[in-house]
Order: C-alpha cells, then structure tokens, then sequence
C-alpha cells in the first residue's frame, strides 16, 4: 500500500535517473489525458528536482511546469531499464517518460496532474497539508497544535490519518504504530496525553525513516493484516475492525493497547 515511505522511495529512484536531464521522449497512453498536451508542453524541458511530501510526488520541470501525483490505493511509480518487462501492463499506464536507458512509468493513476510552481502552493489540497512525517525538519509543536485543533472525540488511529496533522501515514502505519506505542486506536484524541501523542510520532518518523533507507521489508508487520492471529506481546487475538470515514480496516490488540 502506497504510504509516505512507499512515495519517498520512489522519488529516491526517480531523481537517481530523472534529475538534470531533459527526458527524450514523453507519453501519456492514458485515455484521461491523451489530449492534454503534456508531451508538447514539457518537451524539451529537463527535470529540475522530484520530491515527496507526505503521499504526494513532485516531478519539477525547468520553466515552471511541475507533474503531481498521488497514488491513492491503486497507483504505483516504476523504473525501469529500456527494454525489461513492466510490473503493470502497458495500457495502465498513466504517463511514460524515457531518459537515457530508463522509463520511469506512473501506472493507474488516479491522480496527475501537471501545474505551475505557484499552483503547487496554492492548490487546496497541497496548501492545507500538515508536515511530512518524513520531514528532515520537524516542529513537534506544530504537529501537536494541528494535534489538537482536530475533533478531539474522533478515535486517535483515524486522527493519526489526517493528513492535515501529519502528512505520509496511511493504514499500515497507523496500525503499527498504535501498536508499537502500546496505544488503543480507538480511544478518543482527547484522552492522548501529549507524550503518549510524540511517542507515535517518534516511532512512525525512526521507523518510516528506516524504510526509505532500507526499503520496505524494514516495514513491521506485529498486527496489520494479522486479525485472529496471536499478538507478538501478549499473545491475545488480534482484532480488526473497520474505522474512519473510509471503514478502512485497523488492526490492534485488545489484550495490550490501551
Ligand atoms: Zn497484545
């Protein structure tokens, strides 16, 4: 599942093969954008940066033309050798861009988009995001402040989604990181001290960290996607219910998150 961790490893390779070069050839095979001109408009311009924040990529292109993305649950950025087999098929391909012998492919969307620099600041979406979870910078106190300013009864597991508080943690991650802290997903925010509150942030920020270093097999597994097996802890079962807007499934254990 594409988390904060998932879309900073992927701007990683990008820019390894994207930055600083003009790509020679450009594609865009989705029918949603096939009439878009993107080919014409970036032809010629090389790339200038790719960044994360949160779960949004940024491919910067000279001149004031920046691609966004956002994978939601069903897209995935790939790079490839010209020639070796794609992970999707063809046809779900979103946008291709080839750079020497690499083809950096976007596949299934959903969401991309190409903009100026000023729209990437003042895009609703972009503009109301909380810090990256992953930020080499982080104010604690900011992140407490967009903390509290949330509805205080809504269950701490679906805050810690809000991507207006802390950009970068979906499901996975919010269900290990509710467990590593020993903190019941459901409890409401407002009964989360403070401390309880930067101990989460302290273990999906060491820890996320770890896996755009050494990749995704660094991602625990203690509880998401184990319901009815035994807690790694405390041996109870561990539950599974849906929860937030969404009915997303979170994973805990009665038995020792609190
Ligand atoms: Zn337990």
């Amino acid at each position: 599942m594409p988390e904060g961790d998932t879309i900073h490893l992927a701007a990683n390779r990008i820019r390894a093969v994207l930055a600083g070069r003009v790509p020679q050839e450009i594609l865009t095979p989705q029918p949603r954008h096939s009439m878009d001109g993107w080919p014409q408009a970036l032809a010629g311009r090389a790339v200038r940066s790719v960044d994360a924040h949160g779960k949004h990529l940024f491919v910067r292109f000279e001149r004031d033309l920046t691609l966004h993305s956002h994978l939601r649950m069903t897209g995935s950025w790939g790079v490839h050798r010209s020639g070796e087999r794609w992970r999707r098929a063809p046809r779900r391909a979103w946008i291709v861009l080839r750079c020497g012998e690499w083809e950096v492919v976007e596949f299934d969307g959903p969401v991309l988009e190409l903009m100026s620099e000023q729209r990437t600041r003042s895009h609703p979406q972009l503009a109301a995001l909380g810090q990256d979870v992953l930020g080499e910078a982080f104010d604690t106190g900011l992140f407490l402040r967009r903390l509290r300013a949330d509805d205080q009864s809504r269950p701490v597991g679906d805050a810690l989604l809000n991507q207006q508080t802390l950009a970068g943690i979906g499901h996975l991650w919010k269900a290990e990181t509710c467990f590593a802290a020993g903190v019941d997903p459901w409890r409401a925010l407002g009964d989360v001290g403070d401390d309880e509150a930067l101990a989460l942030l302290a273990f999906a920020r060491e820890h996320m960290r770890r896996c755009v270093r050494d990749g995704h097999t660094a991602r625990p597994r203690e509880v998401y996607g184990r319901a009815g097996r035994p807690c790694p802890r405390c041996a109870a079962t561990i539950r599974r219910r849906g929860q937030g807007e969404n009915n997303r499934a979170t994973f805990w254990c009665a038995g020792c998150q609190r």
